[in-house]
């Protein structure tokens, strides 16, 4: 996500640092630059024009022009702005009121309502809630299948809706039947359509009366750009939305919906999906998705996906075992059996700040079924090798190598792998955040 963007971005930071002092020209080139590559991304003309302003109005100030690094303060406004624009502070899902509560989910057809259904329950879930999937699209009964099909994947009960019942009905039933369950928030999945139309939205609304659910989420999908936006607009006139939910932003969304949504609509975005399993739902947080789209790592949400693959005082060692430079090969191991759980871990580098500038890292391309032989390698290793891996020679890679059934120049790239992995993280730690984006922006 947000690839092309960030090219562009640090293209453009790199010429300003190119100047060392900077005149009012010098930015206004770059302003024009920044402002067309977010028009290129799909952002909201009018969001960009007020964009580009409020950067403009505080690039120009003494703050910059008189700055020793001109540049780096031109990106730390840019940083602010785009995550003031996306909303600032997180915002959570809205559980408050009687129990049970309900969420109710509304979107064209083919946004991904049903699947962010799934994802919301194991999110609930993960959050101490007992959720209950309750299909009303009653129009088409393969999504009513499709929703009971997932809840039985998920073991979350789902409620027995059928074809010939009205919405309202299915919705006031299963929110009678939630306690027998042993469920405390309804998940409403309800009908799309292809289109807005005034029908689905006065269902809706009918829906929404007789629930009063605590929040409604628009799933809507990035990738279909302003049209997203515009959608949310409509939506959000007829029901008066609590958030929004932006999938397939692991697609090739160029970023504009997620840029402007917010700006448009005044409603902020909650969660994003980022790919087809139910374990792809990340909460937006516009601070550390600025830091993204600049191309400085999203280090938090890296910490985060390990903690929910691994568990809690596991995720917490290794964050200590980073932050003191103690991440040994036997961690970096288990990290490698964990990350299968955490999704594509070509998705998961670029978490790491500066990761997308290091040329050392973008080569560590690593294959899914590299993770089995190096796995093999590392249980070849002695203790006292996994925890200090200088002292792997020349004859130790032989046998190492012929104990896990690879060759020499498998543990030669592993180790490499395993010690640009430690640069990285000894930079990170060294001067935090600032320092780290100075090293790796061009
Ligand atoms: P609905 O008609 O709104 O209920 O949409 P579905 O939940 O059936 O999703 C439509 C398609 O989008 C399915 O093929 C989903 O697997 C896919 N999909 C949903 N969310 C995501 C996502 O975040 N990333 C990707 N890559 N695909 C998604």
């Amino acid at each position: 996500m947000f690839d092309n963007l960030s090219d562009k971005l640090n293209s453009v930071f790199k010429k300003l640092k190119g100047h060392g002092k900077l005149s009012e020209k010098n930015i206004d080139e770059g302003l024009r630059e920044v402002r067309m590559a977010l028009l290129e991304a799909d952002a909201h003309y009018r969001v960009v024009k007020q964009l580009i302003a409020d950067i403009r109005a505080r690039a120009i100030g003494q703050e910059v022009l008189e700055s020793l690094t001109p540049a780096q303060q031109v990106i730390k406004i840019v940083n602010e702005e785009l995550t003031a624009l996306m909303g600032s502070e997180k915002e959570a899902l809205n559980l408050s009121g009687a129990m049970p509560q309900a969420v109710m989910l509304v979107g064209l057809q083919g946004s991904g309502k049903t699947t962010t259904a799934g994802k919301l329950a194991v999110h609930l879930r993960k959050n101490g809630k007992k959720p209950y999937l309750v299909p009303l699209d009653v129009y088409r009964p393969a999504a009513i299948d499709q929703l009971k099909k997932l809840g039985e994947q998920l073991s979350v009960p789902v409620f027995d809706s059928s074809p010939e019942m009205d919405p309202v009905e299915i919705a006031q039933k299963a929110r009678q039947k939630a306690p027998s369950e042993g469920c405390d928030t309804l998940v409403l999945d309800t009908a799309g359509r292809l289109h807005v139309d005034s029908e689905l939205m006065n269902e809706l609304s009918r829906i929404q009366k007789a629930i009063e659910p605590s929040d409604v989420l628009l799933i809507a999908d990035a990738m279909t750009g302003q049209d997203a936006v515009n959608m949310a607009e409509s939506f959000d006139q007829a029901l008066d939305l609590g958030g929004i939910v932006l999938t397939k932003m692991d697609g090739d969304a160029r970023g504009g919906a997620a840029l402007s949504i917010k700006a448009v609509t005044g409603k902020p975005v909650k969660f994003i999906g980022v790919g087809e399993k139910t374990n792809a739902l990340e909460e937006f947080h516009p601070d550390r998705m600025a830091s993204r789209i600049l191309g400085m790592g999203d280090m938090l949400s890296f910490i985060e996906k390990a903690q929910d693959a691994v568990d809690e005082k596991k995720a917490a060692d290794l964050e200590k075992k980073l932050r003191k430079n103690q991440f040994t090969l036997e961690d970096f191991r288990d990290q490698m059996t964990q990350v299968r759980k955490m999704g594509s871990l070509n998705d998961l580098i670029k978490m790491i700040p500066g990761a997308n500038k290091s040329k050392q890292l973008n080569k560590l391309d690593v294959d899914e079924r590299e993770l089995v032989r190096i796995e093999a390698i590392i249980n070849s290793m002695t203790p006292a090798e996994r925890r200090n891996h200088n002292i792997v020679n020349g004859s130790r890679r032989k046998r190492i190598a012929k104990g896990s059934g690879t060759k020499v120049q498998d543990v030669n790239k592993l180790l490499k792998n395993y010690s640009q992995v430690l640069k990285m993280m000894k930079k990170f730690n060294k001067g935090g955040m600032r320092a780290m984006t100075r090293n790796m922006m061009p």
